[in-house]
């Protein structure tokens, strides 16, 4: 099918040349598709303001061998300010670096579509919340993908007698008796799992009530981190880096 009429997400906006800029749209028809939105660089150009970073909309696309060309785009939500707001800008765009890092070409991904959608409708400027959101936004991302750590009880005995260790080789908690299993396995505390475990299940507004303390801010963290380069191979994220330099996350 040449012609693509979908509802889409901008997950990345760059000016290509003078006149045209280079998109990664997330479509809820279609998956992510790189795509070019030809003289939207242009004050008067129709699209300009559709394919700006975060937008919402309904857009039509002409299917090329390796672009997908922009024709029509109409704005359902401009997530404006967002693009206002530095760090949940930042946070956005870290977002959009997951998405883009994470998910297969042209293939359709709907419930990551709505993942995201819902994490940029949840996002505000509380920094504290933003921190929880991304962390949980990761852990959803990764179940979506079907690397979720198993979390209930020990993956080789059943046992829920604490303490755990978190095995990303396993997919889950080892008790003592069974850690050797994986001698690489996380300790983790029985705070840390109950967070890890609302922040996977919770709905994202369900969440800004919840509290970590600093300790388990950076525990989650580091989890986090190792269980997307563990599944995904997933080296450093330069959006990650553009929130260390603004104080956020580790
Ligand atoms: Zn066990």
């Amino acid at each position: 099918m040449k012609h693509l009429k979908t509802e889409a997400l901008v997950i990345r906006s760059q000016s290509y040349s003078e006149a045209d800029k280079l998109l990664t749209l997330l479509t809820l028809e279609g998956g992510k598709i790189p795509s070019i939105a030809r003289g939207a660089c242009k004050t008067k150009s129709k699209l300009s303001a559709s394919v700006e970073l975060f937008t919402r909309g309904d857009f039509l696309l002409y299917r090329g061998r390796t672009l997908a060309t922009v024709t029509q785009g109409e704005i359902l939500n401009s997530f404006y300010s967002l693009r206002m707001d530095l760090l949940s800008y930042a946070y956005g765009q870290y977002f959009c670096e997951l998405i883009g890092r994470l998910l297969e070409e042209n293939e359709p991904c709907p419930k990551e579509y709505r993942l995201f959608l819902s994490a940029l409708e949840a996002m505000n400027g509380d920094t504290a919340y933003l921190e929880v959101l991304a962390r949980s936004f990761e852990l959803k991302l990764v179940k979506n993908l079907g690397y979720t750590p198993y979390l209930d009880s020990c993956l080789v005995c059943s046992t829920q007698k604490t303490p755990f260790r978190l095995s990303f080789r396993e997919g889950g908690l080892l008790c003592s008796k069974c850690s050797m299993r994986d001698p690489g396995a996380n300790k983790i505390t029985p705070g840390t799992l109950s967070l890890l475990a609302k922040l996977l299940t919770a709905d994202f507004k369900r969440l800004r009530i919840l509290k970590m303390n600093s300790k388990q801010r950076q525990e989650i963290f580091s989890i986090n981190q190792a269980l997307l380069s563990y599944n995904f191979n997933l080296g450093r994220c330069k959006a990650l880096a553009f929130l260390e330099q603004l104080g956020c996350s580790r």
